[in-house]
């Protein structure tokens, strides 16, 4: 039984996002329908999920996959495009490729490998994968490094492999503005990171930056998608 409140106050935070989005979208000169929202329902239930897919709600983004899997298979009647956006441990590849249309936080060719091989064996269609950009170079928080010393997490390298893979696509780029850095530096520089691998893969489009705290200043720089949680569903309770 779906609760009434809860669809309610999901209805208007919803509403609240997506006027945000709106209100930047024309600071920016921008058209609303180039941004996707993507819902990021992380410790939240599926039952959540489905009453924000009954809103509207087309994208949703998990960052753990045992809790992805299981909303994903619950929620298997409905439409929704399943988004990966946490850490991925190699062996999570198998699992998260049944049930993830985007896999956004991909950071090192060992795991590019690894989606590659597992989306050829249980995929019948390509993965779209978004290569994570780490913007200070802080390699514990995810993300490959602009000109990093490692090859494995080198950006350019690791945008190479994964546009060289049969079974993966190359979507774009994905980052998390480092939390001391003021959002507008954070986003800037991932719009020049993002032109300069454009130059090399025209069809890598997809810019995905911007949560509840900063997603204005992702919308001025050219995000294409936002992942919103708290503004949405509220606060976790869980640092995660
Ligand atoms: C949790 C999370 C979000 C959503 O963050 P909010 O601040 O709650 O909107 C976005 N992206 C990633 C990678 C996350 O882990």
């Amino acid at each position: 039984m779906a609760d009434t409140g809860r669809r309610a106050q999901l209805a208007a935070s919803l509403d609240e996002v997506r006027e945000r989005i709106a209100r930047a979208c024309t600071a920016a000169g921008r058209d609303p329908s180039e941004v996707t929202l993507v819902a990021v329902t992380k410790t939240y239930p599926a039952d959540d999920v489905r009453l924000l897919a009954g809103l509207g709600v087309t994208d949703v983004g998990e960052n753990k996959d045992q809790e992805a899997s299981g909303k994903a298979a619950e929620l298997s009647d409905l439409p929704l495009r399943w988004h990966f956006v946490g850490q991925l441990q190699r062996n999570k590849a198998r699992s998260v490729v049944t049930y993830a249309e985007v896999v956004e936080s991909v950071d090192s060719r060992r795991l590019a490998r690894a989606l590659d091989g597992a989306a050829g064996r249980h995929r019948d269609r390509p993965l779209d994968v978004l290569v994570q950009v780490s913007l200070d170079g802080d390699l514990a928080r995810g993300g490959a490094v602009p000109g990093g010393i490692e090859a494995e997490r080198d950006l350019w390298q690791v945008a190479d492999a994964v546009a060289g893979s049969a079974h993966l696509r190359l979507g774009g780029v994905m980052t998390v503005a480092p939390p001391s850095w003021h959002p507008d530096l954070a986003f800037e520089k991932l719009a020049e990171v993002r032109a300069r691998l454009l130059s090399g893969h025209p069809d890598a489009t997809v810019v995905s930056a911007g949560m509840s705290g900063d997603l204005e200043s992702a919308i001025v720089h050219g995000a294409t998608h936002v992942r919103i949680g708290t503004s949405l569903l509220g606060m976790r309770n869980k640092l995660r």
